[in-house]
């Protein structure tokens, strides 16, 4: 299991499909397939992030 975001292997599995990356400090969950990533609030809230915002950070990394 590597991190979509920074292909880092700093992942740890959290729940039932769930991941948290220790480098990019989001988590993330499989269902059916797709992919949802989730920003965690300093109160331990996730924040699903839109594919649409999570986007950029793809081509960036790629880029790189
Ligand atoms: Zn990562």
């Amino acid at each position: 299991m590597k991190c979509p975001i920074c292909y880092g292997n700093t992942v740890g599995k959290v729940g039932n499909n769930q991941f948290y990356c220790w480098e990019c400090y989001v988590e993330y969950s499989y269902s059916k397939g797709s992919l949802q990533i989730y920003e965690v609030s300093d109160d331990g809230f996730l924040i699903p992030v839109e594919a649409k915002e999570a986007k950029p950070i793809f081509l960036s990394n790629q880029l790189d």
